[in-house]
């Protein structure tokens, strides 16, 4: 059977070689059209290199950042004879936590690159932890740049050693590691011939092996994308399952309501459907009238998700500006908008040992714990349990940039706003 498809991202401080690597990557899995790769020499020369420069393969993403394009993260479709993949590409070296953490919400695995002259700088332990954070369990570390260390067994260990032993600390539960040299491709397609104390797979073995099966979050749940109401004789609630299953006749509970009503019929997009899976969109129609809207969640009856109007989450900031608490931003989870309030940082991540440090603000990149208030109470889950509904983002009134991803971890509310 073939293997499923890998989603992963590539995390790594400016000039670690991410292009680079990615560039090399799509090459050597023979994914560079004709025309592509004679661009890619014409301009290599024209930059005076008799090589190829990987970066430039990933270089329209800069032109388009000149030109002020917004671009959080560019997904990359490749395939290999063995597996497909979707790589996410984070651009913006400013914004580049802001771009990690929304790719990093999305994929199971994380390619982190190391410069092998450099080890471990605090941007590794950062964006790990980030990582760690948004759910991601396995990461590739990519030692890079091993060319510029005589490709040095001793150097390679110093990196790897300690990584893992961090990494397990923050609840990466698999690393592999290997030495690469990016534009040349050693351990990229195929194993280097040039480290021979190195005996394992290349970065393509390790993603084609990979096991990246996610079981889908448990129980129902269709978070209301908008109510589709053409002329009187219809009413369906259209948006996309993220969770468990539903079929027609079964009992749901629209949160954070909390009104019961059966399910009358599954539309999907071309016939109606028995039942509906995570990941199909489809529109629900209800057995009565119920006032539903845009934000609402239509859940199992027998499984609904905890409601409040505050809550205790872990924040990755990323404002230009401080977090300063009070301040009023727009809080947006699942298909819901509303007005949030932080009134507490209860402790700031020191991220190189994850120890709490008392906090006023949070600063661009930090991370920090605090509580949430809202203006209306919204059903969620444990970001663990259900990202779609565990995690969320606040973005500026002002400039409408998004300035925080955040992380609800139901197990550390305070039992008594959960009603
Ligand atoms: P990014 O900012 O992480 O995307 O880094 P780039 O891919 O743009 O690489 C930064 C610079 O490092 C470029 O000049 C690359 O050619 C160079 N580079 C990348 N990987 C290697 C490597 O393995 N060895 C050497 N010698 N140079 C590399």
């Amino acid at each position: 059977m073939a293997a499923a498809l890998l989603r992963f991202i590539t995390c790594g401080s400016v000039d670690d070689g991410k292009s680079t690597l990615l560039g090399r990557l799509l090459y050597d899995a023979g994914m560079l059209a004709d025309d592509q790769l004679e661009a890619l020499r014409r301009d290599s020369t024209k930059r005076g290199g008799a090589a190829l420069d990987f970066a430039l393969v990933t270089d329209g993403l800069d032109a388009e950042r000149e030109q002020g394009i917004t671009i959080d993260v560019a997904w990359r479709y490749f395939h290999t004879a063995r597996r497909s993949f979707i790589v996410g590409d984070c651009p913006g070296h400013e914004q580049y936590t802001r771009n990690m953490a929304t790719g990093a919400s999305q994929v199971d695995l994380a390619v982190v690159l190391v410069d092998a002259r450099k080890g471990l700088l605090p941007q590794t332990r950062r964006h790990t932890y980030i990582c760690a954070l948004l759910g991601i369990r396995r990461i590739i570390l990519a030692v890079n740049k091993m060319d510029l260390v005589g490709l040095d067994a001793d150097v390679y260990a110093s990196i790897v050693e300690p990584y893992r032993a961090m990494a397990a600390t923050m609840g990466i539960e698999s690393v592999d590691a290997l030495p690469v040299v990016a534009p040349e491709g050693d351990n990229v397609g195929l194993r280097s011939t040039r480290m021979p104390w190195y005996q394992g797979p290349s970065l393509v073995e390790l993603l084609e092996s990979m096991d990246a099966e996610v079981a889908p979050p448990q129980h129902f749940r269709l978070p209301v994308q908008w109510v589709n109401r053409p002329d009187q004789h219809f009413r369906g609630y259209a948006g996309t399952v993220c969770g468990g299953r539903v079929a027609v006749g079964e009992e749901v509970l629209v949160q954070p309501g909390g009104q019961h009503a059966r399910v009358e019929r599954i539309v999907g997009s071309s016939f109606d459907l028995a039942e509906a899976f995570s990941g199909q969109a489809v529109t629900l129609c209800l057995d009565r009238e119920l006032d539903i809207s845009r934000g609402d969640v239509i859940a199992a009856a027998a499984q609904p998700a905890p409601v409040a109007d505050q809550f205790g989450c872990h924040l990755v900031w990323f404002g230009d500006a401080p977090l300063l608490p009070n301040r009023s931003y727009l809080l947006r989870l699942g298909t819901a908008t509303v007005n949030a309030r932080i009134t507490a940082i209860k402790h700031k991540v020191d991220v190189n040992t994850q120890a709490p440090l008392a906090a006023r603000r949070l600063e661009l990149n930090e991370v920090g714990y605090c509580n949430i208030d809202l203006d209306r109470p919204l059903a969620f889950e444990s970001y663990a349990d259900n990202r779609e509904l565990g995690g969320f983002i606040l973005v500026d009134r002002q400039s409408n940039a998004t300035v925080a991803c955040g992380m609800l971890d139901f197990a550390l509310q305070r039992a008594n706003n959960i009603h």
